[in-house]
Protein backbone atom coordinates (compact mmCIF):
# COMPACT_ATOMS: atom_id res chain seq x y z
CA UNK A 1 0.00 0.00 0.00
CA UNK A 2 1.49 3.62 -0.60
CA UNK A 3 4.19 4.91 -2.42
CA UNK A 4 7.72 4.67 -0.59
CA UNK A 5 9.63 7.66 0.83
CA UNK A 6 11.18 9.97 -0.97
CA UNK A 7 15.12 8.99 -2.09
CA UNK A 8 16.60 11.15 1.06
CA UNK A 9 14.42 8.36 3.15
CA UNK A 10 11.95 11.85 3.79
CA UNK A 11 8.43 11.04 3.17
CA UNK A 12 6.64 12.32 0.01
CA UNK A 13 2.88 12.85 2.15
CA UNK A 14 1.66 13.06 5.20
CA UNK A 15 -1.76 13.14 7.35
CA UNK A 16 -2.16 15.13 9.53
CA UNK A 17 -4.96 14.51 12.52
CA UNK A 18 -6.41 17.62 13.88
CA UNK A 19 -6.85 21.21 12.72
CA UNK A 20 -5.78 23.48 15.27
CA UNK A 21 -2.92 25.90 15.43
CA UNK A 22 -0.30 22.76 16.31
CA UNK A 23 -1.63 20.22 13.11
CA UNK A 24 -1.96 23.18 10.91
CA UNK A 25 1.22 24.62 11.49
CA UNK A 26 2.91 21.18 11.47
CA UNK A 27 0.88 20.98 7.84
CA UNK A 28 2.41 24.03 6.33
CA UNK A 29 5.66 23.86 7.61
CA UNK A 30 5.69 20.08 6.14
CA UNK A 31 4.41 21.51 2.67
CA UNK A 32 7.46 24.42 3.28
CA UNK A 33 9.81 20.95 3.31
CA UNK A 34 8.20 19.96 0.11
CA UNK A 35 5.63 16.90 1.91
CA UNK A 36 2.37 16.74 0.29
CA UNK A 37 -0.44 17.08 2.75
CA UNK A 38 -4.02 16.20 3.73
CA UNK A 39 -5.29 17.45 7.22
CA UNK A 40 -8.22 15.70 8.59
CA UNK A 41 -10.82 17.07 11.73
CA UNK A 42 -13.74 15.14 13.37
CA UNK A 43 -15.20 18.42 13.10
CA UNK A 44 -13.46 21.28 11.45
CA UNK A 45 -11.28 24.03 11.18
CA UNK A 46 -9.96 25.27 15.04
CA UNK A 47 -12.68 23.11 16.36
CA UNK A 48 -11.02 22.34 19.65
CA UNK A 49 -9.42 25.22 21.97
CA UNK A 50 -7.69 26.96 19.03
CA UNK A 51 -10.80 29.36 18.51
CA UNK A 52 -11.91 31.29 21.26
CA UNK A 53 -8.81 30.87 23.59
CA UNK A 54 -7.33 34.84 24.44
CA UNK A 55 -5.17 35.26 21.81
CA UNK A 56 -2.03 35.68 23.46
CA UNK A 57 1.67 34.95 21.72
CA UNK A 58 3.36 35.32 25.31
CA UNK A 59 6.55 33.96 25.29
CA UNK A 60 7.19 35.39 28.52
CA UNK A 61 4.13 34.39 30.46
CA UNK A 62 4.69 30.97 28.82
CA UNK A 63 5.19 29.82 32.79
CA UNK A 64 4.17 25.76 32.95
CA UNK A 65 1.26 25.23 34.82
CA UNK A 66 3.33 22.64 36.74
CA UNK A 67 3.98 25.60 39.98
CA UNK A 68 4.04 24.10 42.93
CA UNK A 69 1.66 27.66 44.23
CA UNK A 70 -0.79 25.83 41.50
CA UNK A 71 -0.59 23.02 44.08
CA UNK A 72 -1.49 24.85 46.74
CA UNK A 73 -4.04 27.30 45.37
CA UNK A 74 -5.99 23.87 43.63
CA UNK A 75 -5.94 22.24 47.49
CA UNK A 76 -7.44 25.33 48.92
CA UNK A 77 -10.09 25.80 46.26
CA UNK A 78 -10.46 22.76 45.00
CA UNK A 79 -14.60 21.83 45.56
CA UNK A 80 -15.40 25.45 45.16
CA UNK A 81 -17.36 26.07 41.48
CA UNK A 82 -16.75 29.26 41.68
CA UNK A 83 -13.36 29.14 41.18
CA UNK A 84 -10.93 29.92 38.98
CA UNK A 85 -9.85 26.00 39.12
CA UNK A 86 -12.60 23.54 39.52
CA UNK A 87 -12.51 19.63 39.65
CA UNK A 88 -15.67 17.68 39.98
CA UNK A 89 -16.63 16.39 43.16
CA UNK A 90 -16.63 12.67 41.83
CA UNK A 91 -13.90 12.57 38.88
CA UNK A 92 -13.04 9.68 37.38
CA UNK A 93 -10.38 7.32 38.49
CA UNK A 94 -8.45 8.26 35.26
CA UNK A 95 -8.41 12.00 35.91
CA UNK A 96 -7.97 11.42 39.60
CA UNK A 97 -4.57 9.68 38.11
CA UNK A 98 -3.61 12.51 36.24
CA UNK A 99 -4.30 14.77 39.32
CA UNK A 100 -2.20 13.42 41.34
CA UNK A 101 0.85 12.49 38.68
CA UNK A 102 0.20 15.96 38.20
CA UNK A 103 0.53 17.03 42.11
CA UNK A 104 3.61 14.98 42.18
CA UNK A 105 5.67 16.90 38.99
CA UNK A 106 4.28 20.48 41.11
CA UNK A 107 7.54 21.06 42.36
CA UNK A 108 10.43 23.55 41.83
CA UNK A 109 12.65 20.77 40.47
CA UNK A 110 10.19 19.19 37.98
CA UNK A 111 8.62 23.16 36.98
CA UNK A 112 12.03 24.36 35.90
CA UNK A 113 12.59 21.36 33.65
CA UNK A 114 9.74 21.95 32.18
CA UNK A 115 10.95 26.05 32.21
CA UNK A 116 14.54 24.79 30.61
CA UNK A 117 12.50 22.74 28.35
CA UNK A 118 10.41 25.27 27.23
CA UNK A 119 12.62 28.24 26.40
CA UNK A 120 13.89 27.40 23.17
CA UNK A 121 10.18 27.00 22.08
CA UNK A 122 9.27 30.41 22.95
CA UNK A 123 12.76 32.20 22.10
CA UNK A 124 11.89 31.12 18.31
CA UNK A 125 8.11 31.24 18.78
CA UNK A 126 7.44 35.01 17.32
CA UNK A 127 9.86 34.39 14.58
CA UNK A 128 7.40 31.41 13.60
CA UNK A 129 4.57 33.71 13.33
CA UNK A 130 6.30 36.31 11.25
CA UNK A 131 7.42 33.33 8.79
CA UNK A 132 3.78 32.72 8.38
CA UNK A 133 2.28 35.98 7.99
CA UNK A 134 5.15 36.89 6.13
CA UNK A 135 3.86 34.09 3.31
CA UNK A 136 0.05 34.12 3.09
CA UNK A 137 -1.12 33.88 6.71
CA UNK A 138 -3.51 36.98 6.53
CA UNK A 139 -3.95 37.69 10.54
CA UNK A 140 -1.93 40.18 11.63
CA UNK A 141 0.05 39.68 15.38
CA UNK A 142 -0.05 43.11 17.03
CA UNK A 143 2.72 44.55 19.25
CA UNK A 144 1.67 45.28 22.78
CA UNK A 145 2.76 44.81 26.63
CA UNK A 146 0.60 42.75 28.45
CA UNK A 147 -0.02 44.13 31.41
CA UNK A 148 -0.65 42.33 34.73
CA UNK A 149 -3.57 44.04 37.42
CA UNK A 150 -3.45 43.52 41.03
CA UNK A 151 -5.36 44.93 44.00
CA UNK A 152 -1.81 45.48 45.50
CA UNK A 153 1.17 45.05 45.50
CA UNK A 154 1.79 42.57 47.67
CA UNK A 155 -0.34 40.36 45.05
CA UNK A 156 2.03 41.08 42.25
CA UNK A 157 4.96 39.15 44.25
CA UNK A 158 4.35 35.72 43.35
CA UNK A 159 4.04 36.84 39.66
CA UNK A 160 7.69 38.59 39.75
CA UNK A 161 8.86 35.82 41.69
CA UNK A 162 8.10 33.98 38.49
CA UNK A 163 9.81 36.89 36.02
CA UNK A 164 12.86 36.45 38.29
CA UNK A 165 13.00 32.80 37.82
CA UNK A 166 12.17 32.61 34.01
CA UNK A 167 14.69 35.12 33.60
CA UNK A 168 17.51 33.34 35.67
CA UNK A 169 16.69 30.20 33.17
CA UNK A 170 17.42 32.36 30.31
CA UNK A 171 14.55 33.88 29.18
CA UNK A 172 14.63 37.30 27.88
CA UNK A 173 11.87 39.48 29.52
CA UNK A 174 11.48 43.03 30.32
CA UNK A 175 9.00 44.73 32.51
CA UNK A 176 8.23 47.27 34.64
CA UNK A 177 6.20 47.81 37.90
CA UNK A 178 3.29 50.14 37.60
CA UNK A 179 1.32 51.95 40.65
CA UNK A 180 -2.45 52.06 40.62
CA UNK A 181 -2.29 55.43 39.45
CA UNK A 182 -0.29 54.76 36.41
CA UNK A 183 -2.59 52.08 35.61
CA UNK A 184 -5.80 54.31 35.68
CA UNK A 185 -3.56 56.55 33.33
CA UNK A 186 -3.35 54.27 30.52
CA UNK A 187 -6.37 51.97 31.00
CA UNK A 188 -9.49 53.72 30.94
CA UNK A 189 -11.13 50.35 32.75
CA UNK A 190 -9.04 50.23 35.66
CA UNK A 191 -10.46 50.79 38.91
CA UNK A 192 -9.55 52.06 42.05
CA UNK A 193 -9.58 48.12 43.46
CA UNK A 194 -6.46 47.60 41.46
CA UNK A 195 -3.56 48.93 43.15
CA UNK A 196 -0.52 47.75 41.62
CA UNK A 197 0.83 46.37 38.16
CA UNK A 198 3.69 44.08 35.83
CA UNK A 199 3.68 45.39 32.58
CA UNK A 200 5.42 42.96 30.15
CA UNK A 201 6.94 44.06 27.06
CA UNK A 202 7.69 42.40 23.82
CA UNK A 203 5.04 40.42 23.73
CA UNK A 204 2.02 39.97 21.13
CA UNK A 205 -1.68 39.13 20.84
CA UNK A 206 -3.61 37.92 17.80
CA UNK A 207 -7.61 37.18 16.63
CA UNK A 208 -6.73 33.35 17.12
CA UNK A 209 -10.30 32.37 14.93
CA UNK A 210 -8.84 34.46 12.21
CA UNK A 211 -5.20 33.17 12.43
CA UNK A 212 -5.78 29.67 12.53
CA UNK A 213 -8.71 30.14 9.82
CA UNK A 214 -6.00 31.84 7.81
CA UNK A 215 -3.62 29.46 7.96
CA UNK A 216 -6.20 26.94 7.05
CA UNK A 217 -6.75 28.67 3.72
CA UNK A 218 -2.74 29.26 3.34
CA UNK A 219 -2.68 25.21 3.26
CA UNK A 220 -5.06 24.66 1.17
CA UNK A 221 -3.40 27.34 -1.32
CA UNK A 222 -0.29 25.76 -1.21
CA UNK A 223 -1.84 22.57 -2.35
CA UNK A 224 -2.64 20.62 0.80
CA UNK A 225 -6.43 19.40 1.65
CA UNK A 226 -8.51 19.64 4.74
CA UNK A 227 -11.30 16.94 5.33
CA UNK A 228 -13.46 17.97 8.01
CA UNK A 229 -16.08 15.56 9.62
CA UNK A 230 -13.26 12.78 9.44
CA UNK A 231 -13.04 11.53 13.52
CA UNK A 232 -10.06 9.14 12.80
CA UNK A 233 -10.65 6.18 15.03
CA UNK A 234 -7.71 4.09 14.11
CA UNK A 235 -4.32 4.52 12.79
CA UNK A 236 -2.30 1.17 10.99
CA UNK A 237 1.32 0.84 9.72
CA UNK A 238 1.96 -0.53 6.68
CA UNK A 239 5.15 -1.62 4.44
CA UNK A 240 5.18 1.80 2.79
CA UNK A 241 2.54 3.65 4.58
CA UNK A 242 0.68 4.45 7.87
CA UNK A 243 -2.87 4.69 7.00
CA UNK A 244 -5.89 6.32 9.39
CA UNK A 245 -9.46 5.17 9.43
CA UNK A 246 -12.19 7.42 10.10
CA UNK A 247 -15.23 5.81 12.42
CA UNK A 248 -17.47 6.38 9.36
CA UNK A 249 -15.40 3.66 7.78
CA UNK A 250 -13.39 5.65 5.37
CA UNK A 251 -9.46 5.75 5.05
CA UNK A 252 -6.32 7.09 3.70
CA UNK A 253 -2.64 6.78 3.99
CA UNK A 254 0.29 8.62 3.02
CA UNK A 255 4.21 8.15 4.75
CA UNK A 256 4.22 9.70 7.75
CA UNK A 257 0.80 10.85 10.64
CA UNK A 258 0.99 13.66 12.95
CA UNK A 259 -1.56 13.22 15.75
CA UNK A 260 -2.04 16.95 16.43
CA UNK A 261 -5.45 16.36 18.25
CA UNK A 262 -5.17 18.75 21.41
CA UNK A 263 -6.82 17.63 24.29
CA UNK A 264 -8.57 14.33 22.56
CA UNK A 265 -4.95 13.29 22.49
CA UNK A 266 -4.94 10.50 25.59
CA UNK A 267 -7.60 8.69 23.36
CA UNK A 268 -5.81 7.60 20.45
CA UNK A 269 -1.93 8.55 21.90
CA UNK A 270 -2.50 5.60 24.44
CA UNK A 271 -2.85 3.10 21.73
CA UNK A 272 0.22 4.71 20.07
CA UNK A 273 2.67 3.73 23.66
CA UNK A 274 2.25 7.66 24.59
CA UNK A 275 2.76 7.53 27.90
CA UNK A 276 2.49 10.95 29.22
CA UNK A 277 -1.09 11.52 29.78
CA UNK A 278 -2.91 14.09 28.20
CA UNK A 279 -5.79 15.40 29.94
CA UNK A 280 -8.44 18.53 28.88
CA UNK A 281 -8.31 21.76 31.24
CA UNK A 282 -10.75 23.18 30.37
CA UNK A 283 -11.32 27.18 29.91
CA UNK A 284 -14.14 29.52 29.03
CA UNK A 285 -14.26 33.08 26.84
CA UNK A 286 -16.64 34.95 25.77
CA UNK A 287 -16.72 38.84 24.47
CA UNK A 288 -18.09 42.46 25.95
CA UNK A 289 -18.54 45.74 24.63
CA UNK A 290 -16.08 48.31 26.40
CA UNK A 291 -17.20 52.21 26.58
CA UNK A 292 -13.39 52.81 25.59
CA UNK A 293 -11.05 51.04 23.45
CA UNK A 294 -8.83 49.04 25.60
CA UNK A 295 -5.02 49.71 25.12
CA UNK A 296 -3.21 46.30 25.27
CA UNK A 297 -4.11 42.73 26.84
CA UNK A 298 -5.12 43.16 30.97
CA UNK A 299 -4.00 40.16 32.83
CA UNK A 300 -5.85 39.30 36.51
CA UNK A 301 -3.66 37.23 38.44
CA UNK A 302 -5.71 36.94 40.98
CA UNK A 303 -8.59 35.87 39.39
CA UNK A 304 -6.75 33.87 36.67
CA UNK A 305 -8.57 36.01 33.89
CA UNK A 306 -7.07 37.06 30.48
CA UNK A 307 -8.55 39.98 29.15
CA UNK A 308 -7.80 40.93 25.09
CA UNK A 309 -8.69 43.76 23.00
CA UNK A 310 -10.79 41.75 20.07
CA UNK A 311 -13.28 43.37 17.86
CA UNK A 312 -13.88 46.72 19.14
CA UNK A 313 -14.54 45.24 22.54
CA UNK A 314 -12.58 42.43 24.87
CA UNK A 315 -12.41 38.64 24.80
CA UNK A 316 -12.61 38.01 28.18
CA UNK A 317 -11.08 33.96 29.04
CA UNK A 318 -10.04 31.68 32.31
CA UNK A 319 -11.18 29.14 34.42
CA UNK A 320 -9.50 25.73 34.51
CA UNK A 321 -12.05 22.68 34.61
CA UNK A 322 -10.91 19.46 34.34
CA UNK A 323 -14.05 17.71 32.48
CA UNK A 324 -13.96 15.83 29.75
CA UNK A 325 -13.48 17.98 26.41
CA UNK A 326 -16.92 17.37 25.13
CA UNK A 327 -18.83 17.74 27.99
CA UNK A 328 -21.79 20.69 27.84
CA UNK A 329 -20.52 24.47 28.20
CA UNK A 330 -21.56 25.04 31.67
CA UNK A 331 -23.14 28.80 31.74
CA UNK A 332 -22.02 28.94 35.83
CA UNK A 333 -18.59 29.36 34.86
CA UNK A 334 -18.79 32.66 32.75
CA UNK A 335 -21.42 33.70 35.38
CA UNK A 336 -17.77 33.12 38.20
CA UNK A 337 -15.62 34.89 35.29
CA UNK A 338 -18.08 38.28 35.37
CA UNK A 339 -18.73 38.52 38.93
CA UNK A 340 -14.96 38.26 39.95
CA UNK A 341 -13.87 40.64 37.18
CA UNK A 342 -16.71 43.29 37.80
CA UNK A 343 -15.08 45.03 40.81
CA UNK A 344 -12.16 45.33 39.15
CA UNK A 345 -13.18 46.38 35.23
CA UNK A 346 -15.36 49.37 34.70
CA UNK A 347 -17.06 50.42 31.00
CA UNK A 348 -17.53 47.37 30.32
CA UNK A 349 -21.26 46.37 28.77
CA UNK A 350 -21.07 42.89 30.56
CA UNK A 351 -25.01 41.99 29.97
CA UNK A 352 -24.30 42.50 26.27
CA UNK A 353 -21.89 39.62 26.45
CA UNK A 354 -21.43 37.08 22.76
CA UNK A 355 -19.89 34.36 21.93
CA UNK A 356 -19.83 31.92 24.87
CA UNK A 357 -17.32 29.55 24.53
CA UNK A 358 -15.71 26.54 26.04
CA UNK A 359 -12.27 24.96 25.02
CA UNK A 360 -9.75 22.32 26.51
CA UNK A 361 -6.53 23.48 27.22
CA UNK A 362 -4.36 20.19 26.48
CA UNK A 363 -2.79 19.96 29.47
CA UNK A 364 0.02 17.08 30.55
CA UNK A 365 1.00 16.11 34.30
CA UNK A 366 4.60 17.35 33.33
CA UNK A 367 4.33 20.53 32.25
CA UNK A 368 5.97 19.59 28.78
CA UNK A 369 4.50 19.28 25.72
CA UNK A 370 4.50 16.14 23.30
CA UNK A 371 6.36 16.55 20.22
CA UNK A 372 7.79 13.82 18.03
CA UNK A 373 8.54 10.24 17.19
CA UNK A 374 6.99 7.25 18.49
CA UNK A 375 8.03 3.95 18.42
CA UNK A 376 5.93 2.92 15.32
CA UNK A 377 7.73 4.38 11.93
CA UNK A 378 6.47 7.36 10.29
CA UNK A 379 4.21 8.05 13.34
CA UNK A 380 4.58 11.05 15.35
CA UNK A 381 2.78 13.32 18.00
CA UNK A 382 2.37 16.81 18.20
CA UNK A 383 0.52 18.43 21.21
CA UNK A 384 -0.03 19.18 25.67
CA UNK A 385 0.81 22.65 25.06
CA UNK A 386 -1.67 23.01 27.89
CA UNK A 387 -1.86 27.23 28.55
CA UNK A 388 0.46 27.78 25.61
CA UNK A 389 -0.31 26.01 22.45
CA UNK A 390 -1.31 29.04 20.38
CA UNK A 391 1.93 30.93 21.35
CA UNK A 392 4.25 27.34 21.21
CA UNK A 393 1.95 26.48 17.86
CA UNK A 394 3.79 27.53 14.96
CA UNK A 395 7.44 26.83 16.35
CA UNK A 396 6.18 23.36 17.32
CA UNK A 397 5.15 22.60 13.70
CA UNK A 398 8.31 23.99 11.97
CA UNK A 399 10.61 22.03 14.69
CA UNK A 400 8.32 19.00 14.16
CA UNK A 401 8.36 19.11 10.17
CA UNK A 402 12.24 19.16 10.35
CA UNK A 403 12.28 15.69 11.92
CA UNK A 404 9.87 14.13 10.25
CA UNK A 405 11.57 14.95 6.92
CA UNK A 406 15.37 14.63 8.21
CA UNK A 407 14.97 11.96 10.51
CA UNK A 408 16.89 13.77 12.91
CA UNK A 409 15.26 15.55 15.93
CA UNK A 410 15.84 18.86 16.77
CA UNK A 411 17.82 19.23 20.03
CA UNK A 412 15.15 21.75 21.21
CA UNK A 413 12.28 18.48 20.78
CA UNK A 414 14.41 16.42 22.63
CA UNK A 415 12.84 17.50 26.43
CA UNK A 416 9.45 16.41 25.00
CA UNK A 417 9.97 13.00 24.19
CA UNK A 418 6.10 11.85 23.51
CA UNK A 419 7.91 8.28 25.00
CA UNK A 420 9.78 9.93 27.98
C1 LIG B 1 -9.71 29.88 27.70
C2 LIG B 1 -8.38 29.57 27.02
C3 LIG B 1 -7.47 30.59 26.82
C4 LIG B 1 -6.24 30.33 26.22
N1 LIG B 1 -5.40 31.36 25.95
C5 LIG B 1 -4.22 31.12 25.30
C6 LIG B 1 -3.36 32.21 24.96
O1 LIG B 1 -3.68 33.36 25.18
N2 LIG B 1 -2.17 31.92 24.37
C7 LIG B 1 -1.77 30.64 24.10
O2 LIG B 1 -0.66 30.44 23.62
N3 LIG B 1 -2.61 29.60 24.38
C8 LIG B 1 -3.80 29.81 24.97
N4 LIG B 1 -4.65 28.76 25.27
C9 LIG B 1 -4.21 27.40 24.96
C10 LIG B 1 -4.36 27.09 23.49
O3 LIG B 1 -5.66 27.45 23.07
C11 LIG B 1 -4.15 25.58 23.24
O4 LIG B 1 -2.96 25.14 23.89
C12 LIG B 1 -4.01 25.32 21.75
O5 LIG B 1 -5.10 25.86 21.05
C13 LIG B 1 -3.93 23.81 21.48
O6 LIG B 1 -3.92 23.64 20.09
P1 LIG B 1 -4.02 22.19 19.46
O7 LIG B 1 -3.91 22.37 18.00
O8 LIG B 1 -3.03 21.27 20.13
O9 LIG B 1 -5.45 21.64 19.88
P2 LIG B 1 -6.92 22.04 19.37
O10 LIG B 1 -6.98 23.43 18.92
O11 LIG B 1 -7.86 21.63 20.44
O12 LIG B 1 -7.11 21.14 18.07
C14 LIG B 1 -7.28 19.75 18.15
C15 LIG B 1 -8.16 19.35 16.99
O13 LIG B 1 -8.19 17.92 16.90
C16 LIG B 1 -9.48 17.53 16.48
N5 LIG B 1 -9.66 16.11 16.84
C17 LIG B 1 -9.75 15.57 18.08
N6 LIG B 1 -9.85 14.23 18.00
C18 LIG B 1 -9.85 13.91 16.69
C19 LIG B 1 -9.94 12.69 15.98
N7 LIG B 1 -10.03 11.49 16.61
N8 LIG B 1 -9.94 12.71 14.62
C20 LIG B 1 -9.82 13.90 13.95
N9 LIG B 1 -9.74 15.09 14.59
C21 LIG B 1 -9.74 15.10 15.94
C22 LIG B 1 -10.41 18.49 17.21
O14 LIG B 1 -11.67 18.59 16.56
C23 LIG B 1 -9.61 19.79 17.15
O15 LIG B 1 -10.00 20.60 16.04
C24 LIG B 1 -5.90 29.00 25.85
C25 LIG B 1 -6.84 27.98 26.02
C26 LIG B 1 -8.07 28.26 26.58
C27 LIG B 1 -9.05 27.15 26.74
Amino acid sequence: MGEPNRLDGGPRSAIVIGAGVVGLSTAWFLQERGVRVTVVDRAGIAAGSSWGNAGWLAPGLAIPLNEPAVLRYGLRTLLDRQAPLHVPASPDPRLLKFLARFAANCTSTSWSRAVRANLPLSEECLEAFDVLTANGVDAPTIDAPITAMFETAGNATGLLEELQRLGEAGQKISYAELTGTELAQQFPQATSRLGAGVQLDGQRYVDPGRFVESLARSVISRGGSIRHRFAVDQIRRHEHAVSVRSAGGRSLHANAVVLATGAWLGDLGRKLGIRVPVRAGRGYSFTVPTDDPVPSPIYLPDIRVACTPYRDGLRMAGTMEFRKPDAALDPARIEAIIASARPLLTGIRWEERTDAWVGSRPVTTDGRPVIGAVDTPGLFVAGGHGMWGLTHGPITGRLLAEQITTGNRPEALRPFDPLR
